[in-house]
């Protein structure tokens, strides 16, 4: 199975086959709360749009930086990321890597008041269905990123101001790796028991990266 691609605002933007599965589990989802087809297929395009919207804030900030064509998105199973070449990625200051960071969220939160003004001037049921999903989603999406858990936006946010602050030192390292673990452990206990599985999984996706940038210094 072949990646969707196509261009936005001139960035390369690949749609992964897993993202189906995110998609997929979406529609269980509504099934198993008796939710009709439409409701359904409403809440898989504002999903898919508001992943895209969070991954797009995050590429036009690197591009407000300078970085060029080597700037891609890729939607997939756990949401999606924005790759660029390393010497884009060395050359942005502490400041700049937090700007980069945090312009997802930003971008999911500007999206939710727009979608919130459409939610609360519509006069149709797809229209309120449209609009209520992308609040939700955009802020949902927004909160839970900015945790300071690497690899999400609130835990790059925080590596790149102690070791702003610090410089690389064994110090800031020791830090980042504290405050980054615990956030992912505490999020894991509170997933496992208020959560369903899916979501407890991929918090739990996130304690493996922990453990592994420990053991494997990635
Ligand atoms: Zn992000």
């Amino acid at each position: 199975m072949k990646s969707v691609q196509f261009h936005l605002f001139g960035i390369e933007t690949r749609v992964h086959p897993s993202f189906v599965g995110l998609l997929l589990y979406y529609a269980y989802q509504c099934a198993h709360f008796n939710q009709p087809l439409w409701v359904g297929v409403i809440g898989m395009l504002c999903l898919f749009m508001s992943v895209l919207i969070h991954e797009l804030g995050h590429a036009l900030m690197l591009r407000l930086f300078g970085s060029g064509p080597c700037i891609k998105i890729t939607i997939h199973a756990i949401g999606g990321h924005v790759v660029r070449c390393a010497p884009c990625n060395e050359r942005l200051s502490a400041a700049g890597k937090i700007a980069v960071a945090f312009a997802g969220p930003l971008a999911g939160f500007c999206f939710a008041i727009v979608a919130y003004i459409l939610m609360i001037s519509s006069k149709t049921d797809v229209l309120l269905l449209t609009a209520t999903n992308l609040v939700i989603m955009n802020v949902v999406l927004s909160l839970s990123n900015l945790l300071p858990t690497i690899p999400l936006d609130g835990g790059r946010m925080m590596e790149a101001l102690i070791n702003g602050i610090l410089g690389r030192t064994l110090v800031s390292i020791f830090l980042v790796t504290l405050i980054s673990s615990t956030t992912a452990m505490g999020a894991f206990s509170l997933s496992w028991a208020f959560l369903d599985p899916v979501t407890t999984g991929m918090v739990g996706l996130i304690v493996l990266v922990n453990v592994m940038r420990i053991f494997l210094d990635i």
